[in-house]
């Protein structure tokens, strides 16, 4: 498997020369309406990315009071808005907005998140990693997939992409017993874990050593980020954390952007 950080950047430089071709901007508009610092250098990556390819990012922050009403007017002027490629509405959520109606509201041609149920696009972590499998030949026909964690952007999407490609896909959670846990892992080629528990995978664990990981979980211990899989693992491949996921996650959006430019062309 190539590293991650220069598979990304090969990637950014190969849209970087495709957007050279294109007469009209592409333009990702970002919606935000929290103060959440990790929303805002999660945003502050994803502006970057988008300098970094020749995209034009803007950061639309509104009112944290905003009411459900208000942010549908926003939303629609979006959806309509011709010179907008894509849009995405960072999450958290103030209290007051509902976030699984918000989502059903953006233009799933514009939907570049994969938020909502008709988008045309894939979620961002799930889409990144397999987009990174397929590029480094990973053989996915029968092979046993395990996933650690069951949320709503990461662990159930990726069961069912994965599902798609013929694997056999276990998904295990807080319920699951730690001895059934060790037997998952024994057995697993790929292992997806996204639980947000510092080193939750560890060498106490008897793991397939041919397994490739892909650790997501993002943990801070004393103000250094770590995932959720100890770093030396005796494993085929396990991804970094920093420079890992989160790259991968960063690039869909980017590849989605290029992909809703082209549908509407
Ligand atoms: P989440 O909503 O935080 O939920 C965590 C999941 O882990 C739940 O399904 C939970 O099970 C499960 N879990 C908790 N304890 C467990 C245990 N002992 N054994 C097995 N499973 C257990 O999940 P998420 O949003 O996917 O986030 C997970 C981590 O990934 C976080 O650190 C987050 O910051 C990170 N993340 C990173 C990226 C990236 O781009 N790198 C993207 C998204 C998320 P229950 O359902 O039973 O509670």
């Amino acid at each position: 498997m190539e590293m991650i950080i220069e598979y990304v950047n090969n990637k950014k430089q190969f849209l970087l020369d495709e957007i050279k071709k294109i007469k009209e901007p592409l333009k990702l508009v970002i919606v935000q309406i929290n103060d959440d610092p990790a929303s805002n250098a999660y945003i502050r990556g994803k502006l970057k990315d988008l300098a970094e390819i020749g995209a034009i990012g803007e950061l639309l922050k509104l009112d944290i009071n905003i009411t459900m009403e208000e942010l549908k007017k926003v939303i629609d002027k979006l959806n309509n808005d011709p010179t907008v490629t894509g849009f995405i509405v960072q999450m958290p959520l103030p209290k007051q907005l509902n976030e699984e109606t918000i989502k059903e509201w953006i233009n799933p041609d514009k939907d570049v998140d994969g938020f909502n149920s008709k988008s045309l696009f894939k979620p961002a972590t799930p889409n990144g990693i397999i987009t990174y499998l397929k590029d480094n030949k990973f053989d996915f026909d029968g092979k046993n997939a395990l996933i650690i964690g069951r949320s709503n952007i990461v662990g159930k999407p990726m069961a069912k992409l994965l599902l798609n490609l013929n694997m056999n896909v276990t998904i295990t959670h807080s319920h699951t017993t730690k001895e059934d846990l060790e037997f998952y892992l024994k057995h697993a080629d790929l292992v997806i874990v996204a639980v947000g528990k510092p080193y939750f995978i560890n060498k106490t664990f008897q793991i397939n050593n041919n397994a490739v990981i892909f650790d997501v979980g993002i943990n801070r211990i004393d103000g250094k980020l770590v995932g959720d899989c100890e770093h030396d693992l005796d494993v085929k491949f396990l991804s970094p954390v920093p420079k890992g996921v989160g790259l991968l996650t960063r690039l869909s959006l980017l590849l989605n952007l290029m992909e809703a430019y082209k549908n509407g062309i």
